[in-house]
């Protein structure tokens, strides 16, 4: 199954759900950075759950989320946008500890304390800022209070990644769901229920059910869901050669000058995908 997100609403409109299957994308982070298993964990919950948000936002140019702890992992940083397409970095991806007391990955050992900074870039002339302090640095629980603390709209968050014993990336996913004005009482105890029958999220991933099966899993009345849109997500890096070469030609022209004498040509590699670029001297010469 392809990657995807469902995105649909529930009793009467009250409620807004998001699932996403994040299996591919993670596992190409996986590949990109070598991440080893916590890390993978870490970074696989952060994209889930940047790409969620950035769907939800019409008018997003740019969501830029940014995980900073003070924990082995260093900062999590990740970036999407409306359309679906996400790609990210964690300062060290070679982070592997023992299982927590849940016998889940250690997430939140290994991030820390710290905040959580979100960056929306929605064309206009400054970008939208939110920092809310870090929960348990489990991400789920950071994205919930975000939302509710920042954002004004209670949400309930399951961000998951499961990994295979050779490191590589079994299931991952996320479910979001949102409580809109004009919710009732019996609506959120029914769906409170819901959430806790479908705890084991990459576990029923992994499984094979589906995003819009997960929808209906979760919804209070699942005869009453309302499929509104199916979205198609990519990790993908938007980098190229001509905009890596702007900012060299702001550098100061005797290092890069030395640069070049030592070596014959400039290389620089896109944290995001791994990919390096060459610029040799006569295409850094400022016009
Ligand atoms: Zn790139």
């Amino acid at each position: 199954m392809e990657d995807h997100l469902m995105i649909a609403t529930a009793s009467e409109g009250t409620i807004r759900i998001y699932v996403a299957l994040t299996t591919q994308i993670v596992e190409k982070a996986r590949k990109i950075h070598e991440t080893w298993p916590t890390a993978t964990a870490a970074l696989g919950r952060v994209l889930t759950g940047t790409l969620m948000m950035g769907v939800m936002n019409d008018n997003l140019c740019r969501l830029t989320v940014r995980i900073s702890g003070n924990g082995v992992l260093g900062s999590i940083l990740a970036i999407s946008n409306q359309r679906g397409v996400v790609k990210g970095e964690v300062a060290n991806p070679k982070v592997d500890l023992d299982l927590n007391s849940l016998g889940k990955f250690d997430v939140g050992g290994a991030v820390g304390s710290g905040e959580m900074i979100v960056l929306k870039d929605l064309g206009l002339k400054d970008p939208y800022q939110g920092i809310v302090p870090l929960q348990n640095g489990e991400i789920a629980e950071d994205f919930a209070f975000y939302f509710t603390k920042s954002e004004q709209t209670p949400s309930a968050v399951a961000l998951g990644v499961l990994v295979n014993p050779d490191g590589t990336v079994k299931a991952a996913g996320g479910l979001i769901v949102q409580l809109l004005p004009g919710c009732s009482e019996e609506t959120i105890n029914l769906l409170e229920a819901k959430l806790a029958d479908i705890s084991k999220l990459t576990e029923l991933i992994a499984e094979g059910v589906t995003p819009s099966q997960l929808v209906t899993m979760v919804a209070p009345e699942p005869e009453k869901v309302k499929f509104l849109e199916q979205v198609p997500i990519f990790y993908r890096c938007d980098c190229s050669w001509e905009r890596f070469r702007g900012p060299l030609l702001s550098l100061d022209p005797g290092e890069i000058g030395d640069i070049l004498k030592e070596q014959g040509r400039v290389e620089v590699r896109c944290h995001f995908c791994n990919k390096t670029y060459h610029y040799q001297a006569d295409q850094l010469k400022q016009e």
